[in-house]
């Protein structure tokens, strides 16, 4: 693993910036590969993430799983974490003032990892990633471009699964993240091969 993405991950684990810090078992900084194509954003740890100190290990997490399963993407391959990373109270919706003091680990790890596509499971994820965007029912299953990043915003599984009718509507934005992921990708080749070699590059050649 990337020591700089292990380093922050251990300062998540060691964090007491906000009052979550004192009721969790576990904080949850984020698993998986640090060169991963695709980043995976959810809300915040549940008990059981809580309890293990992994992402997405509960019934959310097992139908996450089914999701990527069904479009080929091995767990192993993807990196996965959430705007928060420490369990809220009953599982309350995250404050302000735990998204803002966990803010820096997110950044830092999208710079780290820089993938070609961020899913955004939920409301949460997509307000903290995507400010101002239109509401979650009128942008899931489509590629957002902002800067030099590209998202795809989803439902989250939990509501899929306490809203069976959302199971189809989830899997059928899935199938459409490869093809995002490609197109992605082709792009930032395209560009890197137009983007003419920086001074240093250009002395090393002579
Ligand atoms: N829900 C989330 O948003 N994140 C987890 O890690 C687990 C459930």
């Amino acid at each position: 693993m990337s020591e700089a993405l292990a380093d922050l991950e251990a300062q998540a684990r060691a964090c007491t910036l906000c009052a979550l810090s004192r009721s969790r078992i576990n904080a949850v900084p984020g698993a998986g590969d640090p060169r991963a194509r695709v980043m995976i954003v959810g809300e915040a740890p549940g008990k059981n993430e809580d309890q293990q100190g992994v992402p997405f290990v509960g019934t959310a997490g097992q139908l996450l799983n089914r999701l990527l399963g069904a479009i080929e993407i091995p767990r192993s391959e993807v990196y996965i974490t959430n705007i928060i990373k420490c369990r809220p109270p009953g599982n309350r919706d995250p404050l302000p003032v735990e998204v803002a003091a966990c803010s820096p680990f997110l950044d830092r790890q999208v710079a780290l990892i820089r993938p070609a596509v961020i899913l955004l499971l939920g409301r949460h994820a997509v307000q903290r990633l995507l400010p101002g965007s239109d509401g979650i029912s009128r942008i899931h299953g489509t590629l957002v471009e902002r800067g030099d990043r590209a998202y795809v915003p989803l439902y989250h599984p939990a509501a899929a699964l306490y809203n069976g009718f959302l199971v189809e509507t989830l899997e059928a934005d899935f199938r459409r993240v490869r093809g995002y992921i490609d197109l992605v990708e082709a792009r930032r080749a395209a560009a890197s091969a137009v983007t003419p070699p920086d001074a240093e590059q250009q002395l090393s050649l002579w």
